[in-house]
């Protein structure tokens, strides 16, 4: 991964997947620096890249988080017309994003794909389209079919990775695309550390009930007190079930709650933040 401080784009900081970003497909992750939003002191925690574009409404201006997906979608040589968003809810749903659906949801005045079913990823072999996830800890991952050349965006909190979204995804793309997950380049982007993801006992015995007692070593505890989860091994070693190579993923170090000036962070904010997003296209 590379941190990127675009020098086009005053303050615009994102970072990029190297092992899919490309001549040929862009896979970016964005962080909370290089946009509009947050200039009043009652809106700071929104400052600045906020691209919740619906996800507490009225707490931004619209008009904000619209100039902030131009800002960075530009930056990538993508528009309005490009771009395509989820109703994320913690659901393992999956949308094929083919021509029927780009007809169907792409009618608002900007023009762009604003999927209303709720679902938490998405792929597609259309090109010229920026499938996007929004997150706050909760981990993104892209996927990149380059056989096929079909891509992935995911959305995986501890309730996606529970339902299994990033495995049904990867199902989904040899169901759609023929994909043989060697052929598959994975990237996971930034999200909440081990250092920092407490979670309840609850949590973990629905996972143990879930996978069985071998998802244990993917959380750590002292005996007194709650077990820390690594969610982001875990999106790994699901990838590697699901028959990734390791080597052909690349997984971000950065903890999205121990770098608050870089990344809006749910856990870190008390739930007052904005959102990032995470966007694969291909050119
Ligand atoms: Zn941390």
């Amino acid at each position: 991964m590379t941190f990127v401080d675009d020098t086009n784009y005053n303050g615009l900081q994102y970072i990029t997947a190297d092992n899919i970003h490309s001549s040929d497909v862009i896979a970016i992750f964005s962080t909370r620096n290089g946009g509009v939003s947050g200039q009043t002191s009652e809106t700071q925690h929104l400052c600045s890249m906020n691209l919740a574009h619906n996800f507490s409404p009225g707490e931004d201006d619209y008009e904000n988080i619209i100039e902030n997906y131009k800002i960075i979608m530009s930056s990538q040589g993508f528009d309005m017309k490009s771009l395509v968003t989820l109703q994320q809810k913690h659901t393992s749903n999956i949308i094929v994003v083919d021509d029927n659906i780009v007809k169907k949801y792409r009618n608002s005045p900007l023009g762009f794909c604003q999927i209303s079913e709720a679902a938490d990823a998405h792929i597609t072999n259309i090109k010229g389209l920026l499938l996007s996830v929004r997150t706050a800890d909760c981990v993104p991952v892209l996927l990149y079919d380059s056989k096929n050349q079909a891509i992935a965006a995911i959305h995986a909190g501890w309730r996606g990775a529970l339902t299994g979204i990033i495995q049904k995804t990867i199902k989904c793309m040899i169901k759609e695309y023929n994909t043989n997950p060697k052929d598959i380049r994975a990237a996971i982007g930034p999200s909440i550390g081990i250092c920092c993801f407490e979670v309840g006992f609850e949590v973990q015995e629905s996972f143990v009930n879930e996978y069985g007692e071998y998802i244990k070593k993917h959380f750590t505890a002292q005996p007194e007190s709650k077990p820390f989860c690594d969610i982001k091994s875990m999106s790994k070693a699901f990838l590697i079930e699901s028959g990734v190579l390791e080597g052909n993923i690349e997984m971000s170090d950065l903890c999205t709650k121990c770098n608050p000036d870089l990344f809006f962070s749910y856990r870190y904010s008390g739930g007052k933040c904005g959102l990032m997003s995470s966007f694969i296209g291909l050119k």
